[in-house]
């Protein structure tokens, strides 16, 4: 397969992505079934945009019959740079009072947006607020904040595909790879 001209290296291939994801989901099934949660009071809400892919594909092998929903967050400024002020662009559709939120995340690197979010939803009454992230890049991190469930956790490089874009591109690589920036002056 030819790869992407501003691709540097492939971290994870489609089928690496796969596997985990099944795996992550079944990690989160126990999680809630070890603790008597009902599969009505479960609300799955994915960060959009990036999250589709990690969505789709965690969902329909997360055997629960829960309510689907989405919020869109804009914690980055285009490019390579991070904002520390996330800002809600689209709330939730639902209500989430006693409800067990599970939030479901591209990546996380500095930790502002989840650690936003996470205290947003709190203030809504949510019962809990959980997050799994595909992946983790600990490097990144400016504040504290752990995910409850990881499913790669990576090296603190910008990396693209499988969701993640650069520019609002390059979202729908099958795979996620480290970008290589040198080659942007040259690309477009
Ligand atoms: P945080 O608030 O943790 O710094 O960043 C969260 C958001 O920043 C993610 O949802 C994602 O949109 C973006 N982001 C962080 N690191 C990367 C990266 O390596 N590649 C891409 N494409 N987006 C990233």
């Amino acid at each position: 397969m030819a790869l992407h001209p501003l691709v540097k290296r492939v971290l994870l291939t489609e089928e690496q992505i796969k596997t985990r994801v099944a795996e992550l989901a079944k990690e989160v099934t126990e999680h809630y079934k070890k603790n008597n949660i009902k599969d009505k009071d479960i609300v799955v809400v994915g960060i959009l945009k990036g999250c589709v892919p990690f969505y789709a594909e965690f969902f329909m092998n997360f055997k629960q019959d829960v309510v689907m929903d989405f919020m869109v967050i804009s914690s980055y400024l285009g490019g390579l740079k991070s904002n520390k002020q996330p800002k809600i662009n689209l709330d939730l559709n639902s209500d989430i009072k006693n409800k067990h939120v599970l939030i479901v995340e591209d990546i996380v690197d500095t930790g502002h947006t989840l650690s936003f979010l996470k205290d947003y939803l709190k203030s809504r009454k949510a019962a809990s607020v959980n997050v799994v992230t595909l992946v983790d890049k600990p490097g990144g991190r400016k504040i504290e904040f752990e995910a409850n469930f990881i499913g790669f956790s990576i090296e603190n490089e910008f990396v693209i595909g499988y969701g993640l874009d650069y520019d609002e591109k390059l979202r729908n690589l099958p795979y996620i790879a480290i970008m290589d920036t040198d080659k942007l002056k040259t690309w477009e």
